[in-house]
């Protein structure tokens, strides 16, 4: 007989419930290695995040002088020497390679880095807790106060933590749209209530997002909401290293002073002295001994606090380190440990960087500053003239990406003594039309060729268009075809 499933075990699976209710973590502060590498790199990202859009970058008479400018208006990327039309999607593509390639990498080497050191959650929660510790005192305090109810005092502090909050949320998304427009110009118009509705909107957006996330969801982002630890666990190997706790050396864990008796009876014994130190600090509230967890963003804090206990205790630190299970049971089998960074996959990874790179790279000195773009008309595709002659008619689309106005000559090669015409642009020479383009601007032109009856090809043939920069002898050449009705 099928047995009944009720509602509470659609809600279980092989490790427990799938519903737990929420429970606010404390994290307690910690000082050492990790928290110091943590700092350091808060300060750098915050910094470059912050500072970035006021930084200057000369391009010449007109042109933006903003290191790093998204300008949608002219539908421009700046990045200090680097200049993307829309033209160029293809180098984002890149981008986003490089990038993923690079956190497999990260992932490949030393397990979650990305999401413990760099991701933008892990960044800002800290910075938010720095504030919450500042305010309302470590771990401990807060433990109390919570279970102790407000106050006045502690109303306050609170009023006064949410207000920083707030300042930095709001500052963080004052500082995303400085990228979309110049910097020190859009501040000024904010402060006096002049900047497009966009620009408020957006860091209203943005503030009441870093707010939330970064005050309130906290390690419910990186546990419940984000992609990325379910996706790195399909992506690690055997090899990676990972915060681990080593429990070859940790086990049997027992108090100190338990521990201190038998080791003076010479009976065996672990190092953890079970004192929870690793769990207080841990920013997702997580104990690491019970082996590597979704939930662990392997930000190493947990190494610290673990180091500190053993130091006092004297004994051996990295008891939970940057470790693999692969050396665990070595040193359980009594052999050392070995570390393995050059393998296939992490070479993989770097030769795939390298590659996107150098294409990139070459792509980008090579790049043209002329471009031609053609599109042969649909309806009708060719009209026969009273004289027999066949006409094809095209859409020109020219780029000039130079900072400057610059005469251009367009020639077509196709069918025999074909003859070419640009629509609209009287002035032009009619058998090497020219035209000027204007600095920094796409042009659209329409152009018809035109076959001569007794040279009608009666068929679809190439045709090339080449555009030639009169002055700088640059040229841009593209080909479709033509055809005969
Ligand atoms: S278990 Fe350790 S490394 Fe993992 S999140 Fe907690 S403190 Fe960070
Ligand atoms: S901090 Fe170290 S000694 Fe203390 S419980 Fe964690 S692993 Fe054990």
């Amino acid at each position: 007989m099928n047995k009944m499933v009720s509602p509470g075990d659609l809600l279980m699976d092989d490790d427990g419930p799938l519903y737990v209710a929420h429970k606010k973590v404390y994290p307690q502060s910690v000082s050492g290695t990790f928290r110091n590498i943590k700092w350091r790199l808060m300060a750098v990202c915050l910094g470059i995040y912050y500072l970035l859009p006021f930084v200057r970058w000369n391009r010449g008479l007109g042109a933006p002088d903003q290191a790093v400018l998204i300008d949608f208006p002219n539908r421009r990327f700046y990045f200090f020497f680097i200049e993307l039309w829309p033209q160029e999607v293809y180098y984002f593509t890149g981008l986003l390679i490089l990038a993923a390639v690079s956190l497999f990498l990260m992932n490949a080497l030393g397990g979650r880095i990305w999401c413990g050191y760099l991701c933008p959650q892990t960044v800002w929660t800290d910075l938010f807790y720095a504030v919450e510790r500042w305010l309302e005192g470590d771990r401990r305090e807060r433990i109390k106060a919570d279970a102790a109810g407000m106050n006045a005092g502690r109303a306050a502090k609170r009023v006064l933590k949410h207000t920083i909050w707030l300042v930095i949320a709001w500052w963080t998304g004052g500082a995303w749209v400085l990228y979309f427009a110049d910097a020190p110009t859009l501040v000024k118009d904010l402060a006096t209530f002049q900047a497009p509705l966009v620009a408020y909107i957006w860091i209203a957006i943005l503030t009441l997002s870093t707010y939330l996330l970064a005050g309130f969801m906290r390690e419910q982002v990186c546990v419940y909401m984000c992609p990325w630890p379910r996706i790195q666990a399909a992506l690690t190997d055997e090899w990676a290293l990972n915060v681990t706790y080593k429990y070859d050396r940790g086990e049997a864990r027992t108090s100190l002073k338990k521990a201190n008796e038998l080791r003076a009876l010479g009976q065996p014994v672990g190092d953890c002295i079970d004192c929870y130190q690793c769990v207080a600090v841990c920013p997702t509230g997580i104990d690491i001994r019970n082996g590597s967890q979704l939930d662990c963003i392997q930000c190493g804090l947990c190494i610290d606090a673990c180091d500190a206990v053993m130091t006092k205790i004297s004994r051996e630190t990295r008891l939970i380190g940057y470790d693999n299970d692969i050396n665990i049971h070595r040193r359980e089998a009594g052999k050392p440990p070995v570390y393995r960074i050059v393998r296939p996959r992490t070479i993989t990874y770097v030769a795939m960087i390298a590659a996107v790179g150098a294409i990139m790279l070459y792509a980008m000195l090579t790049r043209t500053l002329l471009d031609v773009n053609v599109l042969h008309d649909r309806n009708p595709i060719a009209v026969k003239l009273a004289d027999g002659s066949i006409r094809n008619a095209y859409t020109v689309r020219l780029l000039n990406k130079r900072g400057f106005d610059r005469v251009i000559a367009i020639d077509v090669d196709g069918p025999v003594n074909a003859t070419l015409h640009v629509i609209g642009a009287d002035s032009v020479t009619q058998d090497r039309p020219m035209i000027i383009l204007a600095r920094d601007t796409t042009t659209e032109l329409r152009l018809l060729v035109t076959a001569p009856a007794e040279n009608n090809p009666g068929k679809s043939v190439s045709v090339h268009f080449r555009v030639t920069d009169i002055g700088l002898g640059e040229v841009a050449t593209t080909t479709d075809h033509f055809v005969s009705p």
